[in-house]
């Protein structure tokens, strides 16, 4: 029996599917906070008050017998051919059935398309009428007032739309397109999860968007590969193809075989120049933006789906600690801050305090980050508006070296962490002696204790040092950057 999450994964990567079904899936990582299941609250959304509830392990009789006494059903489960699916609503009609899919997300853009059309196929098989398809997703302009409105945080949507946020197709005409029949597809399924493992093939699937969980144990040799080996190359969808042609260096690159973005430029010209490129006129000119005192900012946060605090968006996110070293002629100093619950009005009172009223203030990753934050609170506190702008505009991302191609380190092997950047440049400053040594399990144990409302001295003490290595990391590699243009 396969459940449809199944048929997902086998079109992803068979070796995917037989890793993942054969004893070692892997770790569930919950990035969003989600404390209460979506199904219940699209079930408050539509105000079904009377319904039969589907159970783990349920067979079909079970959904038949409840439709004999209800016209709706909630996580209803029900089998084809051997593979289960899980209907989050659905509603029976005098002329078939209305299906509720449910998204963690704002407006859906059709990229569950087949998966929806998979299940359908399920219903079809068992001769299930279905009328109309939704999705209920996350309202992505409501704002949270005191109290919480589902009605206003959830939207019920009949067209998929376009990244501009246009409604584009109807969901039940593209759902219905889409599908197919999936007998063989189960029964390669079958084939391939009662054969050996399937023999690990490098394609662009393996590491396009971000690497595969399965990658370091799908291609272990890697790993004690050189660090100028194409599969270091960034951005670049060609990599498997330029192995084929014999290419399996950096250094052998010539200029048409690739995109050719300054950073794999970067990574060329480190290859070639004993495994360090700097573009020194450039960085010279970058450097001199930056004006004095310095300061050096990183936010933890946790991230909502639902918006837990007045003011809040869904999927919006709500900083809760911050570490800034500030650079100045009389040294290096240091303030921290970590709070618990609605911490937002405190964070930022005391991060207006803390932080030198004028100066660049640098953030790795601060535009897709930290300068977001300070817009967020801005919005959601505008009495603070003013000054949260102005320290939003005088951020400078301290990643622009690395991402403009301005500096390439061979030994990165192209990865461009904080972390990654500060165990080349100084490992002393690398974060294997932390009890924390990562930003997700920072969130994960801030989250138990918040959830808790006991946030102990020992967690207390190591997530400062850990926030804090963030910025003393800063700190490093801007003087690093600055002594290699002097
Ligand atoms: S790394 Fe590639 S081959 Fe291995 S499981 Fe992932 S997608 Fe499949």
């Amino acid at each position: 029996m396969f459940h449809i999450a199944d048929v997902k994964k086998f079109r992803f990567c068979p070796r995917f599917f037989w890793l993942h079904n054969n004893g070692q899936p892997l770790p569930r990582i919950q990035f969003v906070r989600m404390e209460e299941k979506m199904t219940e609250l699209a079930k408050e959304k539509l105000n079904i008050t009377s319904f039969f509830m589907g159970q783990r392990g349920d067979g079909n009789e079970v959904f038949q017998q409840g439709f004999l006494s209800q016209d709706w059903g909630i996580n209803v489960r029900m089998e084809a051919k051997h593979l289960r699916i899980k209907v989050p609503l659905m509603h029976k009609t005098d002329d078939g059935y209305d299906i509720y899919f449910t998204y963690l997300g704002g407006k859906p853009r059709g990229d569950d398309v087949r998966y929806y059309s998979d299940q359908i196929w399920v219903m079809m098989e068992l001769g299930i009428m279905v009328r109309d398809i939704y999705v209920i997703h996350l309202n992505p302009e409501y704002v949270r007032e005191e109290l919480l409105d589902i009605d206003q945080c959830l939207s019920v949507a009949t067209h998929f739309y376009t990244s501009k946020g246009i409604p584009s197709h109807l969901i039940t005409d593209a759902v219905f397109e889409h599908v197919q029949g999936l007998s063989s597809t189960l029964e390669e399924m079958v084939k391939v999860h009662q054969d050996t493992l399937p023999e690990a093939i490098k394609l662009p699937r393996c590491y396009r968007r971000q690497k595969c969980g399965y990658y370091h144990q799908c291609f272990p040799d890697e790993q004690s590969e050189d660090h100028d080996s194409i599969w270091t190359l960034v951005n670049s969808a060609n990599k498997s193809d330029l192995v084929r042609r014999g290419i399996f260096k950096l250094d052998q690159i010539e200029g048409d075989m690739i995109e050719g973005d300054r950073v794999q430029y970067a990574q060329i010209m480190a290859a070639r120049n004993n495994g360090l490129f700097f573009d020194r006129l450039a960085l010279t000119n970058w450097m001199s933006k930056v004006q004095t005192p310095i300061s050096f900012l990183d936010f933890e946060w946790d991230l909502y789906a639902i918006p837990p605090y007045p003011g809040m968006r869904p999927m919006e996110v709500l900083p809760f600690q911050y570490s800034l070293h500030m650079l100045a002629e009389d040294g290096l100093k240091h303030e921290q801050f970590l709070g618990v619950g609605d911490c937002r009005l405190e964070f930022i009172e005391n991060l207006l305090r803390d932080i030198p009223s004028e100066g660049t203030v640098f953030a790795y990753n601060a535009d897709g980050a930290e300068k977001l934050r300070l817009l967020e609170l801005a919005r959601q506190f505008p009495q603070y508006k003013e000054p949260l702008h102005s320290l939003a505009e005088r951020l400078i991302d301290l990643a622009q070296p690395l991402f403009m191609g301005l500096y390439y380190d061979i030994r990165l092997g192209g990865a461009f962490t904080l972390k990654k950047v500060i165990e080349v440049i100084n490992p002393q400053f690398a974060y294997g002696n932390l009890m924390i040594q990562h930003g997700l399990n920072a969130v994960e144990l801030w989250r138990k204790a918040d959830i808790s409302d006991t946030l102990s001295e020992q967690l207390r003490q190591d997530l400062f040092a850990y926030c804090k290595r963030d910025t003393e990391a800063m700190v490093e590699l801007f003087q690093y950057l600055r002594n290699l243009v002097k």
